[in-house]
C-alpha cells in the first residue's frame, strides 16, 4: 500500500515513515505544499497524510486545489492546530479525517485503515477476489483452506491485485504500488514476489495476462 506523507517537521516525518514502513506500507515523504500537490496529481496513493502548516503552500490550499481538480485520494489531516475552526475548515475542504499532534502511531494506523475501508465502501477488513480473501489488518491471505500471514511486499502486491479483481496491473504499476520513490527495484522483483505467493497458495492465486501483466481472478 502506497502512502503519501506531507510533513515539514523532520522528527515527526521520520517517526511516521519508520512506523508505517515497519507496518508494511510504502511511504513517499514530501515536505512542502507544492510537492504535495504534484504528488497527489500524479496519483497512486491509497491515502495521504497532510500537515497543515507547510512551506510553499498551506495544507488547506493543497486540499482545496486537489479536491477542485476532482482528485479523490482519502486525506487524513495531521496537525498541531486543534482549533474547532481549523477542524471544521479542513473537513469542509474535503479532508476525510483529522488527527491532532502529538498522536500515537497506533491511532494513526487505525484511522488510516478506517478511511481506506470507508473509501472502498466496506465495513470489514477482508477483501475478496474469487477464492482468495485478504485481511488488510492482519495481512493474512486465505485460499482453499490455506491461511498465511504475508510478508510486507507480498501483502502490498496482493492488496494491489485484490482491490479490484479482474483488473490487469502491469509490472510498472505493481512496482509503483509496492516501492517508494528512490528505492532500488531489482528487475525481477515482481516475479520473485509472485513466485513466493504462488508457492504458498497455488498457481491460480494470481493470473498472468500475456504481454499485459497480472490480475487476481474474479472467480
Ligand atoms: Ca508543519
Amino acid at each position: 500500500m502506497r502512502v503519501l506523507l506531507v510533513e515539514d517537521d523532520a522528527m515527526i516525518g521520520e517517526g511516521v515513515v519508520c512506523g508505517l514502513k515497519s507496518a508494511g506500507m510504502s511511504v513517499d515523504w514530501v515536505r512542502d505544499g507544492v510537492q504535495a500537490e504534484a504528488a497527489l496529481r500524479e496519483g497512486g496513493y491509497a491515502i495521504a497524510l497532510l500537515d497543515l502548516g507547510l512551506p510553499g503552500a498551506d495544507g488547506f490550499e493543497v486540499l482545496k486545489r486537489v479536491r477542485a481538480k476532482g482528485i479523490e485520494t482519502p486525506v487524513l489531516v495531521i496537525t498541531a492546530r486543534d482549533g474547532v475552526d481549523d477542524r471544521v475548515n479542513g473537513l469542509d475542504l474535503g479532508a476525510d479525517d483529522y488527527l491532532v499532534k502529538p498522536f500515537e502511531l497506533r491511532e494513526l494506523q487505525a484511522r488510516m485503515r478506517a478511511l481506506i475501508r470507508r473509501r472502498a465502501g466496506r465495513a470489514t477488513s477482508a477483501l475478496i477476489a474469487g477464492a482468495s480473501e485478504l485481511n488488510t489488518e492482519t495481512h493474512e491471505l486465505s485460499r482453499d483452506g490455506v491461511t498465511e500471514v504475508l510478508p510486507a511486499r507480498e501483502f502490498a502486491l496482493m492488496l494491489a491485485l485484490v482491490e479490484r479483481p479482474g483488473r490487469i496491473l502491469s509490472r510498472s504499476q505493481i512496482e509503483e504500488r509496492i516501492y517508494g520513490w528512490g528505492e532500488e527495484v531489482e528487475s525481477n522483483a515482481v516475479d520473485v514476489l509472485i513466485h513466493a505467493i504462488r508457492r504458498k497458495f497455488g498457481k491460480d492465486v494470481i493470473l498472468n495476462v500475456r504481454g499485459a501483466g497480472w490480475m487476481a481472478p474474479k472467480s
